[in-house]
């Protein structure tokens, strides 16, 4: 830290993303990308709008919203566009919270969390997930903050149902309710229907997961006109040409080729299916997971050991070093193939503890 360094950032303890080495090829399962690459739709989008890159790129973002008010049956001023999700949560943050008003979220949930907390100066309290690591909806009832919800959660998976979301809008009525849904089109059900009746409710999702653009940087916000006029005030303060050129087009190009997503997230999830029989048939205990993840451990190996093991024969997976998930590991689901590497990997892993 050099002597420069503000006061306010002196706690600060920075998010930490996922590996991304360059010193070899590994099979990637530790990030949660898509292993499917986008649409040459969006390729040649991409290419196209790279001839106006000496322009700024559109502040309101009006085609894309456009496509997306198409694509989730919202208005266009429900909508406000980001780059990647992670900016609409931060948004979030400094919008919907502050020293009177705490951010709440579950203990063990995205870890990008407090980091936003902490960055924007905002106390926050951690409600407990059960001893399953299920999130209980009551928990989450009269909480006087504003409430963070990853839905399916990370890292675990487990998916709440509409109706368990509606129950925690109806019991925070004096308190918005941010319900992020970064994995919500591999299987579990989106709150996008609530806006409509629950004027506390900002639906958060990204393009990163489904939609093979984690590299493009594009995110959303969904919710009542008035909520996404605080956030676009917010957003207005900070950088108005928060997504570029080439990220819009990419993104309308992506909802134009919609079912090649979802076919893909199709497969995906059969992929996750498969994968965990075969991890199971090895003695590992998993989730419920409704995401392109699994969550997994062995009651003979410590997670961390298996997480250098693996990365050892060349495939990366996601180990936390959080108390109550120290011995799990988070396994992207990736193509049919590399879900076939991982097993014998693990086999191989857990033949020579024996
Ligand atoms: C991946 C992820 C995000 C953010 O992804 P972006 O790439 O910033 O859109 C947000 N929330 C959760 C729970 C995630 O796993």
């Amino acid at each position: 830290m050099s002597r420069f360094f503000s006061e306010k950032y002196a706690d600060l303890e920075p998010y930490v993303p996922g590996e991304q080495p360059q010193d070899q090829e590994y099979i990637k399962l530790n990030t949660n990308e898509n292993p499917f690459p986008p649409h040459p739709a969006v390729v040649e989008a991409v290419q196209n709008e790279s001839r106006r890159l000496h322009l700024y790129s559109d502040p309101e973002c009006r085609d894309l919203r456009r496509a997306l008010a198409k694509r989730t049956g919202l208005r266009e001023e429900q909508l406000i566009m980001t780059n990647g999700s992670d900016e609409i949560l931060n948004f979030a943050f400094m919008a919907f919270c502050d020293r009177h008003t705490p951010a709440v979220f579950a203990d063990i949930t995205y870890g990008f969390y407090p980091v936003f907390a902490q960055i924007n100066g905002v106390p926050y309290r951690e409600i407990p997930l059960k001893e399953d690591l299920r999130l209980e909806p009551k928990a989450f009832y009269q909480t006087a903050g504003t409430v963070f919800i990853a839905n399916p959660n990370a890292p675990t998976g487990y998916a709440l149902t509409r109706e368990e979301i509606q129950g925690i809008l109806e019991e925070n009525s004096y308190n918005a309710v941010i319900i992020d849904e970064a994995y919500v089109d591999f299987g579990a059900e989106s709150a996008i229907p609530l806006i409509r009746e629950y004027d506390n409710l900002l639906v958060v999702q990204t393009f990163s997961k489904s939609r093979s653009l984690a590299g493009g940087r594009l995110g959303f916000g969904a919710g009542n006109p008035e909520l996404i006029r605080d956030l676009e005030a917010v957003r207005y303060s900070i950088n108005p040409y928060n997504v570029n050129r080439m990220t819009s087009a990419a993104g309308i190009a992506s909802l134009e080729h919609d079912d090649y997503y979802m076919k893909n997230s199709k497969i995906i999830q059969e992929n996750r299916r498969w994968a965990g029989q075969a991890l199971k048939k090895l003695g590992f205990e998993m989730t419920d997971s409704m995401a392109n993840f699994l969550f997994v451990r062995h009651p003979k190996a410590d997670g961390e050991t298996l997480y250098r093991e693996a990365k050892k024969r060349g495939v990366l997976i996601r180990h936390f070093n959080q108390e109550r998930i120290r011995d799990y590991n988070r396994i992207t689901v990736g193509t049919r193939e590399q879900m076939e590497q991982l097993v014998r990997v693990m086999e191989e892993i857990l033949g020579g503890m024996a």
